[in-house]
Formats: structure tokens, C-alpha cells, sequence
């Protein structure tokens, strides 16, 4: 993926960032995280109906169950080693000890890969009621630095003070990926939300790398928002927001898409994409859910929706399409939905009945 200030090239950039290999069947293999929890169950929904779909993809299930590397704990290299190879890797939830024990995965594999763009849509499901039925967002965060930097220090006792770093690279890159992603969705507009009102400096440069980088997309509007205005227009009226891509730096994001989630129903919804040069990992928002976990309770359509995001960017349209009006059209037909959306049906029912509908 480009992170040079080059002009686009056509007819999108994102077919630069899609370049994995195959294997000797002429399928992609994606590598498989199935994840704690609900995750091996929902991972197995996902397996089932691409199967069915008779989706080019091989699977590589991969642990990621930490090891101890050097008295620290890390991720095993076979899993390391395969998303370096794929490319592109479908994860389930994995569990993290809260106060003790090892250090966030999801972070680490954040980092190691360089995930640097989250990029969250939140689009109303028809047949689950909510507030509003026109939600439309598509949000990207910066996902690598920002007050989530981690450097953070005492100051004296009772005063400690954590450190924004931005800086214009990371934002160019988040930026970039921003804008070719609008073009990519047909979207014709990138709006960047701030606060460089009060963060003049941080927030500052990460509007004006956006600035520069709308320079080469003269063909997308380009516009910025206040957060706390764009929070209160988007409880008010989502649907101001459907037609453009938000992007913004990493609390921001990592705020606003949960609030965007709640619009249509909540993180069990929610599909998501961390997208890196060299790599990409997509991920439902939701987490492991131990207390349905074993139960054949869970709802998988958050991970079959990232899935979905994963089979776009790797340029799979029509797959895609088959499987998401699946998706959609065995939730709307509201007979077999998951307890979770108020139904009675476990994961192998829903499951089943999207086979059905492809
Ligand atoms: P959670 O999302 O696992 O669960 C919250 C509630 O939502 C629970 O009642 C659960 O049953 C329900 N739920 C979640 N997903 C569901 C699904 N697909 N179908 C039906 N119901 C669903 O959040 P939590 O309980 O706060 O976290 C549990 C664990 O998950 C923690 O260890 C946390 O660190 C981890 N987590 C991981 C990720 C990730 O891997 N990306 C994200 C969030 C949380």
C-alpha cells in the first residue's frame, strides 16, 4: 500500500494493497484466528457457509494461544508466520486478562503487523429494530498512536501525564487509506474529525495531512467536523453522515465507533478491518462472550460481516454480495435470529438457515 504522497493510481489503489499468494488449486489461503470463547464457534458458522458458497479460499487455522519468548509472553511464530504469508487473516475474539497475566494480543498484533487503519462501517440491519433504521456510517481510525502511544510517566506524586503523539506520517498513511477506501465504496466524500480548535498542534497536523492528501483525490469532497459536533449530529441524525468516510485520529475513533455500533444495535453487529501494508486482519467488535461460550448460543453475523469487508478487499465482489443478502435476508426474515436478537434459534439454526438462503 502507498504511503508516498503519489497520486492515486487507477483505477484504485486499494487493488495495490490485495496481492497474496495462492495456492496450487488457484485458492487464496486466509490465515484462520478461531479465537477464545464463542470464537471457535463462530468461526466454524463462518467455514460452513463459505464452504457452501463455494467461496476460492483455504483456510490456515492458526493458535495464538501466547508462548513464552524470551521470559516474555508472544504470539507463537506459526501464527506470526502464516499472516506474514497470507497476508490476510479472519480473527475470532481473544480473551485478555484484565490487571495481570499477558498483554492485550489484539494490541500486539496490532503492532507487530502495523495495522495502521481500523476501519468500522455501522449500517442498520433490516429486522432489527433499533432508533434509527438509516444508519450508514463508515468510520476509520488511526490506529497506531495518538494517546493510545502508551508513553506515559509520573510527574511528581499525584501528577502524571500521558503523552498525544501524532505524528504526519502515521496520519498521511491513515489518511491516504481513507480516501482510497471512499473511492473504493463509492463514496464521494472524506470528512476528517478533530479537535484542532483546543489540540492545535496534534489535532492540528493531523488535519493537515489530511489536507495534503485530498489534494490527490480532487474528485473527492473533502470537509472536517468537530467531535463533539459530530457526536451530537450523529445521535441526532445519522444519516448526515451516510454518504462520506469520517476518518480521525485513535481515541477519537476508538469512542465514536462504539457509539456508531450502538446505533444499530451494538458490538455483537459490529464488523470490523485493521488493515496494514503488509497485512490485514478483520475482526468482529465483539468480544469472547465466556458466559455463552461451549452453548451454541452466540450470534456469528458480526463475524460473517467482517468477513464479508475481508472478501471485498480481496477484490471477492460477487461472494461478497451472495453472502451478505444471506446474512441480511435470514435476519430480516426474523424467524431464525439468534437470542441475542430476541429470537430462539442457536448458531448451527441461523447458520443453517443462511446456507439455505444463498
Ligand atoms: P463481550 O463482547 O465478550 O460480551 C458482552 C456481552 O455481549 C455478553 O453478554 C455476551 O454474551 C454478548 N455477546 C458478545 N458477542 C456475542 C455474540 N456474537 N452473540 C451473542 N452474544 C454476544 O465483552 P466482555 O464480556 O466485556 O469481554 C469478554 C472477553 O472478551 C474479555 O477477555 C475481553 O478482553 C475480550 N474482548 C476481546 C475483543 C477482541 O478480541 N477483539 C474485543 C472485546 C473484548
Amino acid at each position: 500500500f502507498v504511503t508516498e504522497a503519489s497520486p492515486a493510481p487507477s483505477p484504485s489503489p486499494l487493488t495495490e494493497i490485495f496481492n497474496a499468494p495462492k495456492n496450487s488449486t488457484g485458492n487464496y489461503i486466509v490465515t484462520l484466528i478461531p479465537g477464545d470463547g464463542i470464537g471457535p464457534e463462530i468461526s466454524e458458522s463462518v467455514k460452513r457457509i463459505y464452504r457452501a458458497a463455494g467461496v476460492p479460499i483455504e483456510w490456515e487455522s492458526v493458535s495464538v494461544t501466547p508462548v513464552l519468548k524470551k521470559g516474555k509472553t508472544a504470539i507463537p511464530d506459526e501464527a506470526l508466520n502464516s499472516i506474514m504469508k497470507n497476508t490476510i487473516a479472519l480473527k475470532g475474539p481473544l480473551a485478555t486478562p484484565i490487571g495481570k497475566g499477558h498483554v492485550s494480543l489484539n494490541l500486539t498484533l496490532r503492532r507487530t503487523f502495523n495495522l495502521f487503519a481500523n476501519v468500522r462501517p455501522c449500517k442498520s440491519i433490516v429486522g432489527y429494530k433499533t432508533p434509527y433504521d438509516d444508519v450508514n456510517t463508515v468510520l476509520i481510525r488511526e490506529n497506531t498512536e495518538g494517546e493510545y502511544s502508551g508513553i506515559e510517566h509520573t510527574v511528581v506524586d499525584g501528577v502524571v501525564q500521558s503523552i498525544k503523539l501524532i505524528t504526519k506520517e502515521a496520519s498521511e498513511r491513515c489518511a491516504r487509506y481513507a480516501f482510497a477506501y471512499s473511492k473504493d465504496i463509492g463514496r464521494n466524500r472524506v470528512t476528517v474529525i478533530h479537535k484542532a480548535n483546543i489540540m492545535k498542534l496534534s489535532d492540528g497536523l493531523f488535519l493537515e495531512a489530511c489536507n495534503e492528501v485530498a489534494r490527490d483525490y480532487p474528485d473527492i469532497e473533502f470537509d472536517d467536523m468537530l467531535l463533539d459536533r459530530a457526536c451530537l449530529h450523529i445521535v441526532q441524525d445519522p444519516a448526515r453522515y451516510s454518504d462520506t468516510v469520517m476518518v480521525m485520529p485513535n481515541l477519537y475513533g476508538d469512542i465514536l465507533s462504539d457509539m456508531c455500533a450502538g446505533l444499530i444495535g451494538g458490538l455483537g453487529l459490529t464488523p470490523s478491518g485493521n488493515i496494514g501494508r503488509d497485512a490485514s486482519i478483520f475482526e468482529a467488535v465483539h468480544g469472547t462472550a465466556p458466559d455463552i461460550a461451549g452453548k451454541d448460543l452466540a450470534n456469528p453475523t458480526a463475524l460473517l460481516l467482517s468477513s464479508i469487508m475481508m472478501l471485498r478487499h480481496m477484490r471477492l465482489y460477487d461472494y461478497a454480495d451472495s453472502i451478505e443478502s444471506a446474512v441480511l435476508q435470514t435476519i430480516a426474515d426474523g424467524k431464525h435470529l439468534t437470542r441475542d436478537l430476541g429470537g430462539k434459534a442457536t448458531n448451527t439454526e441461523f447458520t443453517n438457515h443462511v446456507i439455505e438462503s444463498l
